[in-house]
Formats: C-alpha cells, sequence, structure tokens
C-alpha cells in the first residue's frame, strides 16, 4: 500500500526559524508550489491527503480550499509549525483547535487527521493523542517509528498502519516508513532523500516495502526558492539538494506507483488484523 500525502507550508516553514519570525514579511510562494502539484494530481486521477497549516488557512484560504475543491483529504499540521515536544497538553491543545477551526471553516468540512510537524509526537508527550482524540481526529501519521533527531519511536515496532490504545481510546495511526541502510534511518519517501538519491534506487525502495507513506512539501519541488542563509550547513544541504529535478522524480513516482490517500487507505484495511498498540 501506498499513502501519497503532503505537508503544505511555505519554504521557509522549518522547525528552527525563531519565534518572532515574522511571515508575513517573507515572498509568498505557497499558491505555485501547491498548483504545481494539484495539477500533477488531477492529470494522474490520483487524491493525496494534505496536511495543512491553521496559518495558511487564515492568510492564504483560497489555496486550502482549492485543495478541498479538486477532492483531495484535507487534514491538520498545526497552527504555525512548531513542534508538539514544545507545548504543554494546554497550548497543544489551544493550538491545534485553533488550526482545525480555521482549516474546518475555509473548506466547510470537518477534519479527522492530523500529522504533527517534525513527526514530534514521541513518548514524551502521549497527552498528544488524548488531545487529538478529544478534538475529534480518527487518524495520525505523525510517528516516526525509529530514533530521530526529535525523538522518534522505535518501540513501534514495524512501519506499518495500527491502532494506537491509548486511554480507553483508540486512533489509528499511520506511521512514516524507514529504510534502513548502514545502520541510518532513512525516509526515502519525500524531503531531502528523496531528492537526494537517483529515482531508480528510490524506485526500489519502494518496490520493495509492502507500505509506503510519502510526506511531499511545496518546497521540495521548487528550485526557485530563497535560500534561508541561517541554516546551519547539514540542514542547508538537505534543504536545497536535488531541488532541480526532484519534480521529474515526481512524475515518475506518480506513474510507477498507485497511490490512495489516508481516507481510502483506511476505507480498504483490514483493521481487524491490524496490530494494536499500548504506547
Ligand atoms: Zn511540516
Amino acid at each position: 500500500m501506498n499513502i501519497l500525502t503532503f505537508d503544505v507550508e511555505e519554504w521557509y516553514n522549518c522547525d528552527f526559524i525563531s519565534e518572532n519570525f515574522n511571515w508575513n514579511n517573507y515572498e509568498v510562494r505557497i499558491y505555485e508550489g501547491v498548483g504545481r502539484i494539484l495539477d500533477e494530481l488531477a492529470k494522474h486521477e490520483i487524491k493525496g491527503t494534505f496536511f495543512c497549516l491553521g496559518w495558511l488557512a487564515e492568510n492564504h484560504p483560497s489555496i486550502i480550499k482549492r485543495i478541498h475543491d479538486e477532492g483531495h483529504q484535507v487534514g491538520c499540521h498545526s497552527y504555525q509549525h512548531q513542534l508538539s515536544t514544545r507545548f504543554s497538553p494546554d497550548s497543544f491543545r489551544a493550538d491545534t483547535y485553533k488550526a482545525k477551526s480555521l482549516i474546518e471553516d475555509v473548506i466547510g468540512d470537518g477534519i479527522e487527521c492530523f500529522r504533527a510537524p517534525g513527526f514530534s509526537i514521541t513518548h514524551k508527550n502521549l497527552w498528544a493523542f488524548d488531545v487529538l482524540h478529544e478534538l475529534g481526529f480518527k487518524y495520525d501519521c505523525s510517528i516516526f517509528p525509529a530514533h530521530h533527531d526529535y525523538g522518534g519511536m522505535p518501540d513501534y515496532g514495524s512501519s506499518e498502519p495500527a491502532i494506537l490504545l491509548q486511554n480507553g481510546y483508540e486512533i489509528k495511526e499511520f506511521p512514516i516508513n524507514i529504510h534502513r541502510l548502514f545502520c541510518k534511518n532513512l525516509v526515502f519517501s519525500g524531503g531531502g532523500f528523496f531528492r537526494l538519491f537517483p529515482y531508480w534506487l528510490i524506485k526500489k525502495w519502494g518496490k520493495e516495502t509492502p507500505y509506503m507513506m510519502t510526506y511531499f512539501h511545496p518546497r521540495d519541488f521548487d528550485s526557485d526558492q530563497p535560500v534561508i542563509k541561517e541554516l546551519p550547513k547539514v540542514r542547508k544541504f538537505k534543504s536545497y539538494v536535488g531541488l532541480k529535478h526532484s519534480f521529474v522524480k515526481f512524475q515518475k513516482i506518480l506513474a510507477d506507483f498507485d497511490f490512495v490517500n489516508v481516507a481510502q487507505a483506511n476505507d480498504v484495511i483490514d483493521w481487524s488484523s491490524a496490530k494494536r498498540i499500548n504506547l
């Protein structure tokens, strides 16, 4: 099963931008970035899941509306891209409620799917699931089932959809999929590693895994985006490597694989045989 998801955020939406960074001072590239993706999906008649920032729904509602109008699933990716681990339960609830409400007002529909920025739900903030459940979310895509800069969750086990059994409720988890290479945990289905590795290798790894969860961003395909000079060297490399050819790779992956979005995946998965996890 291959699931197509996007994190809808601007070219500067990295978790390391300072708190007083004024988003309104920066070039708007989201219309072009999302438009490029939507046009390509329309050609292939594929529907994706788009995790959107509440800030975008507030400031650029038409792009969120276009995603919904074209039949894609809209999810929530926080209000302003703060890592979930930086919140207390109360401030996480306020942030997520605000983002969810803003997005729902724009699309005129409820949303049930969440992804934390930077896959930042870990053992340190499992209360995030309580909040998501309280706010009506049914699906989460925030788990990184291995060690990660922001924590990760190595004891989740193999990357596959599962039912999380939390404090008396259930939430369906669609984690990212990991590829082990030279003792490193790589995510090749989006972001820097998708841009870095040659397409034949991405295709090989994608065909080998029974479950692929992609996580593309509009900036992954935007070779004209401004460069953020302040980024640390390694981060800079990861952010801008392979931008020239990444959209061609994206076109190829859409042609070579069958994709569904999270809602469609939920409909075809036999949940009675899915693993059930108490984190
Ligand atoms: Zn993000």
